[in-house]
């Protein structure tokens, strides 16, 4: 039975159920623990066995791979898959991430030449946003392509991209605008960028969590980009960014349910068994308690996720604050679930006998990657401002069930107005 299961149509439950059993059965934990020591650097190997399951992308058409699903199927496929760990979740959705710039803004020639291949696991990408100067003020990239006629010319850095070592294309957003006084959302582009000479990866050792999977710096020299590779707008990287960040997000946390789920199965099969003053944990309110709040943190989380994914499918306006809150609720959830099941299983879980403490370090980059959760913070209050500012008549207006609403000089907001008011003001 999938997480989702009852929320699931038939498609989305047969898709999850697929998924389920390839992590169940398909997956050699050797590699998992390969991957952590860092002796894997990119999860081939288990990016093909996605591959092979065509369970990459499955909300993409089938002309171009995909399985002609929606968002609902993905997000369930994905929370199976999460169980694995960032690494592997990552190379999963990676191509849900890329295939969405490509599929929107893409020509027929980079569906068939970029998308089609990826989602059919012959074709590796990454995407790469994050420069050394920052990842939160992205507008602000430094990295550059100047127009040279029939092709652009790349020159620049880009850091912390994960399957950096695996991929053989990458997205990436770099200023081709070089107005000073041009309007920062109008300032850059989008352009595919294969592996080729001039194009310097080197993998970022040293990693807290979310090792094996590629996680390295890009370094452009004079790399010669044609003209064909645009994705999207000249100048128009905004539109594409804005789109991408869709998956990105829901990305960042549909995942996060098979992380969530294997740790608290873990802590209560642990708190079923093991005794302490002549009962097992279990018994201790203390000690249950975690467990509810976990499950609770789970469940609400799984909801949001399959909020987003509805609204995601319905193109919904709010989908921005959705897939935001979403985000930033679930991953700040999943850091206290699997902080919740190191604490039920004591110093045991701080040792490397249980999966806990690796997902315990996963769980803190998901804070922090695809727009921190403070940067969510800015996109949430943002739009909804604007959706509540923006239509005041929608819903009963309760100011005026107030006993003294009519008081209006007591409705004052700043010195102009109380001044008015105590002009106003009878005297008595
Ligand atoms: C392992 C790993 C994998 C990653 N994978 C990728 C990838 O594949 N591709 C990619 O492009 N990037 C990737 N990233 C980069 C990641 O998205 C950035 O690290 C993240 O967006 C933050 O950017 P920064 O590290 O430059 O921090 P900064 O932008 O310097 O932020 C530092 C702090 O300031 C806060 N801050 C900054 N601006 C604001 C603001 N306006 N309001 C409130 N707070 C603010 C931030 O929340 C943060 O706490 C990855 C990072 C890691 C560690």
């Amino acid at each position: 039975m999938s997480y989702f299961d009852f929320m699931l149509n038939d498609n989305a439950r047969a898709v999850a159920d697929e998924a389920r059993e390839m992590v169940k059965n398909e997956i050699d934990p050797e590699y998992i623990k390969a991957m952590d020591r860092d002796e894997v650097k990119f999860p081939k190997k288990i990016y093909e066995t996605y591959a092979k399951h065509n369970l990459l992308g499955v909300r993409f058409p089938k002309k171009y791979g995909g399985r002609g699903l929606n968002w609902v199927s993905s997000i369930a496929a994905q929370a199976e898959i999460g169980c694995l760990g960032t690494s592997c979740g990552c190379a999963f959705v990676m191509p849900d991430i890329v295939g969405e710039a490509l599929f929107h803004f893409g020509t027929e020639e980079q569906k068939q030449k970029f998308l089609k291949p990826m989602l059919q696991g012959k074709l590796v990408s990454a995407e790469a946003l994050t420069e050394p100067r920052g990842g939160s003020d992205f507008f602000g990239a430094t990295s550059k392509a100047e127009d040279k006629g029939d092709h652009f010319l790349v020159n620049g850095q880009k850091r912390f991209v994960v399957g950096a070592e695996g991929a053989d294309f990458f997205l990436v957003y770099v200023r081709t605008n070089f107005e000073p006084d041009s309007d920062p959302y109008q300032r850059i582009s989008t352009l595919i960028i294969e592996r080729s000479p001039g194009v310097e990866v080197s993998y970022l050792y040293g990693l807290m969590g979310t090792r094996g999977g590629g996680t390295g710096r890009l370094t452009f020299r004079d790399v010669q980009v044609p003209k064909e590779n645009l994705v999207g707008p000249l100048h128009g990287g905004a539109l594409v960014f804005h789109r991408m960040m869709v998956p990105e997000r829901l990305c960042s946390a549909a995942p996060v349910i098979g992380g969530m789920r294997s740790v608290l199965e873990i802590a209560a099969r642990y708190s079923d068994k093991r005794v302490a003053f002549g009962q097992t944990i279990r018994k201790f309110q203390a000690v249950n308690s975690m467990l509810a709040q976990g499950v609770t943190l789970l469940d609400a989380s799984a909801a949001m996720v399959f909020q987003a994914a509805l609204a995601a499918d319905a193109d919904h306006p709010k989908l921005r604050r959705i897939v935001s809150e979403t985000k930033k609720f679930v991953t700040d959830a999943n850091w206290e679930v699997a902080n919740i099941a190191m604490q039920i299983m004591g110093g045991i879980g701080y040792t490397d006998v249980y999966p806990i403490e690796r997902a315990v370090r996963d769980a803190r980059l998901c804070q922090i990657w695809t727009g921190t959760n403070q940067i969510m913070d800015q996109l949430i209050q943002h739009e909804y401002y604007k959706e509540v500012l923006g239509d005041t008549n929608k819903y009963r207006d309760i100011e005026k069930d107030a006993m003294s609403a009519d008081m209006k000089h007591e409705k004052i907001f700043d010195d102009e107005e109380m001044w008015k008011a105590h002009e106003e003001t009878p005297k008595k």
